[in-house]
């Protein structure tokens, strides 16, 4: 294990990005924050900075506007990282399927390794969700060694032109 790896091992941040739901589910995830169900004591904290995260949540259908957006905020994030897809809406477009605008679910773009089901999914499912995603997370920081040109692969994989 790495020097920061070691040192960032209890305390997993999260980023949360709507990619065009309903806000039911995000409704949620404030009361998820909130001291009645306070998420915190897992250790994780929500974070608006990809470039910090370590867990991506996600919210909604993705919709066309949003794909490229949640792309590149996945390729911005340090390895290693989960995705949670949170809600119907992630898991293929929820009561938006088929829309004109939809694209489909969250893992049609990049790949989700937690569902929790539900429209919308209570705190205590998103905290079983929560859990799950730091386990995985601080499995993935033990198993592999990710070499210095990841990102390069992953944008490939994505299919992602570089800016440059
Ligand atoms: S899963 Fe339900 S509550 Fe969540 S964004 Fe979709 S429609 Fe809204």
């Amino acid at each position: 294990m790495g020097f920061f790896s070691k040192f960032r091992k209890k305390s997993p941040w999260i980023l949360h990005y709507n990619t065009g739901g309903c806000n039911g589910c995000d409704i949620e995830i404030l009361a998820t924050l909130a001291p009645k169900y306070d998420i915190e004591r897992f250790g994780a904290l929500n974070r608006g900075n990809p470039k910090q995260s370590d867990i991506l949540l996600v919210t909604g259908p993705v919709t066309m506007h949003c794909k490229d957006v949640l792309r590149r905020l996945y390729l911005e994030m340090p390895e290693p990282k989960v995705v949670v897809a949170m809600g119907a809406c992630g898991h293929g477009g929820g009561v938006f399927r088929h829309l004109y605008n939809v694209n489909d679910g969250v893992d049609s773009i990049i790949p989700v390794d937690v569902w929790i089901p539900g429209c919308c999914p209570r705190p205590e499912a998103l905290i079983d969700g929560i859990v799950e995603a730091i386990a995985i997370w601080e499995k993935k920081s033990k198993e592999k060694e990710y070499p210095r040109d990841f990102d390069e692969h992953m944008k490939k994989k994505l299919g992602v032109e570089d800016d440059n």
